[in-house]
């Protein structure tokens, strides 16, 4: 028997990184000055994610200390026959793998953040503000210290506790995104370490196909070290409200109506199978004596919707807006008193779910599928979907999104994927099941994957999970060559983010 794969592949990369061997040269661990380690601690982690489906074990895991760490890592991989692959890691938050390296060497890039601070903000009134971020940091972090100076991104993800390189890999879809775009559409410049292990700025103006490529681009193209982001004045309080609902029509009618408005600053929608979904809003929401009737009403049936609304106000407007809010309400059609009102700081709505990370209860698979559905099909989706199969599902706590967005505010030239049409609908199945059970859920989306399919519903996947090429192919649709032409330019020997199965799936 040979050397195995993975034990040589450490020699090679021990060899080019002229690595001391910590303590016992025999023992199974090592670190090196780089930051390279394979202790089971850092290899558990690096082998597991937010799905807790998928595992696959690196062979080392680089704890970057500088920019430079990560690009001789990528460097080095380029020098040996055949290269090892490599992937960057945010906060893990992917459900599929995607962050993982089988064999290769995951870059933990919450490293970096120890060194020094790395959120910068500048600029000024008449020509805009942004934040120059490292690619590792939190958005949680990118908002606490820009609000120091009355500042803010304009477009937020639901959950906060995500590294900014992660979610500008994918895209930042949230209630803000309708108006803002996507956080992929709020980026003025990056740094990326390409798959060749070069260092490179890009804007719109400067390496602009490096740019395109890696928003949206799933780690393909590079590893995001820095990201600046637009700014703009921060609001301080919101006016927030969730509407209940019974009939889908009349409810993405008024989705639709709202985000062709430049009213609201933030629009989502949700499905309530259960209602525990809605006795969890109590604390915030104070509406105990609604929860009969919400009751009531699922049993009748079987499913109903939400619209959450927000209109942000500081002291300037602070006396006009609830005459703008109730003008706002006057326009849906939502059921006559099913209207539950929140008042509260800007921070406290962006953070509103707080750090789900940390574990007291027992371990979790999180199932997620996460769809974009093109308007002129919600009503058979409904009719094949969400009116049929929801109301079978016995998920008390899982989240389900329904939110319409506008296909304006996205760039084309991103390597992120959305349907043809101006305006679509983002579908989230959160689920959370144990770990042994998950493949319940799984059949339930692919139930619902093969509905879209016979009925000719050109779903696009978000956070994308495909095995074959082929499907990959078809994701990309039209915009296939051109990923696979970027592929060649700036990550030619397959290197980057293997976890994704894009280059290296069947
Ligand atoms: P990771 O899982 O670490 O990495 C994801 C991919 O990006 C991998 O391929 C990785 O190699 C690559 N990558 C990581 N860092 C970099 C980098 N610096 N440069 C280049 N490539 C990199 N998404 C939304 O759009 N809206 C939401 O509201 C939302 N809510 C979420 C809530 C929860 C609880 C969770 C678990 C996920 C949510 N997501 C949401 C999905 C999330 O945006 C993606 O899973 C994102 O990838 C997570 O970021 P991460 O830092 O954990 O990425």
């Amino acid at each position: 028997m040979g050397i195995p794969p993975r034990i040589s592949l450490l020699l090679l990369i021990f060899i080019s990184c002229s690595t001391r061997i910590s303590a016992n040269p025999s023992a199974q661990s090592f670190y090196d000055e780089k930051g390279l380690r394979n202790d089971s601690v850092s290899i558990k982690k690096a082998s597991n994610d937010y799905g807790n489906i998928v595992h696959e074990i690196p062979s080392a895991v680089l704890f970057p200390s500088s920019i430079k760490d990560i690009s001789n890592l990528v460097r080095s991989s380029n020098q040996r026959s055949p290269p090892f692959t490599v992937a960057a890691r945010g906060r893990g938050h992917s459900v599929r793998g995607q962050a993982m390296a089988r064999g290769g060497v995951v870059v933990d890039m919450t490293a970096l953040n120890k060194s020094r601070s790395r959120i910068r903000v500048s600029g000024k009134e008449s020509s805009g503000f942004y934040a120059d971020v490292g690619g590792e940091q939190l958005w949680i972090d990118v908002l606490r210290a820009t609000l120091k100076g009355g500042l803010a991104p304009v477009s937020w993800t639901n959950y906060l506790y995500l590294s900014v390189g992660g979610t500008l890999s994918n895209a930042g879809v949230g209630g803000q995104t309708f108006q803002r775009g996507p956080q992929i559409n709020n980026v003025l410049e990056l740094d990326v370490i390409t798959g060749k292990g070069e260092f490179m700025t890009c804007s719109r103006d400067r390496n602009p196909e490096l740019f395109f490529a890696v928003l949206g681009g799933l780690g393909q193209f590079g590893i995001i070290t820095r990201a600046r982001i637009i700014l703009d004045k921060a609001p301080t309080r919101v006016k927030w409200v969730r509407l209940i609902y019974s009939n889908f029509s009349i409810f993405t009618r008024d989705q639709e109506h709202l985000i062709s408005s430049t009213s609201p600053n933030y629009v989502q929608g949700f499905l309530i199978i259960d209602e525990n979904t809605t006795n969890q809003w109590r604390s915030s929401f104070s509406s105990p004596s609604r929860q009969s009737d919400i009751a009531a009403l699922l049993k009748k049936q079987g499913i109903l919707y939400s619209i959450e609304l927000v209109k942000y106000y500081d002291n300037q407007t602070a006396s006009t807006i609830d005459k703008d809010f109730e003008t706002l309400l006057k326009e849906l059609n939502f059921n006559p008193g099913f209207i539950f009102s929140a008042d509260t700081s800007l921070f406290n709505f962006l953070d509103r779910t707080g750090d789900l990370d940390s574990p007291t209860g027992p371990p979790e698979s999180h199932p997620w599928l996460n769809l974009f559905i093109p308007k002129s099909r919600t009503s058979d989706f409904n009719a094949g979907v969400l009116a049929t199969l929801f109301p079978k599902l016995n998920e008390p706590s899982a989240v389900f999104l329904f939110y319409p967005l506008n296909r304006n505010k996205w760039d084309d030239r991103m390597s992120a994927v959305i349907p043809e049409e101006d305006v679509f609908y983002t579908l989230e199945l959160l689920h959370s099941s144990p770990p042994n059970a998950y493949q319940i859920y799984d059949q339930f989306n692919s139930q619902i994957l093969g509905f879209c399919k016979r009925a000719g519903i050109k779903v696009k996947q978000y956070l994308p999970n495909y095995k074959s090429q082929g499907d990959w192919i078809q994701h990309f649709g039209p915009k296939w060559p051109t990923f696979r032409q970027r592929k060649a330019t700036f990550d030619p020997k397959f290197i980057l983010s293997p976890g994704q199965g894009i280059f290296n799936s069947a």
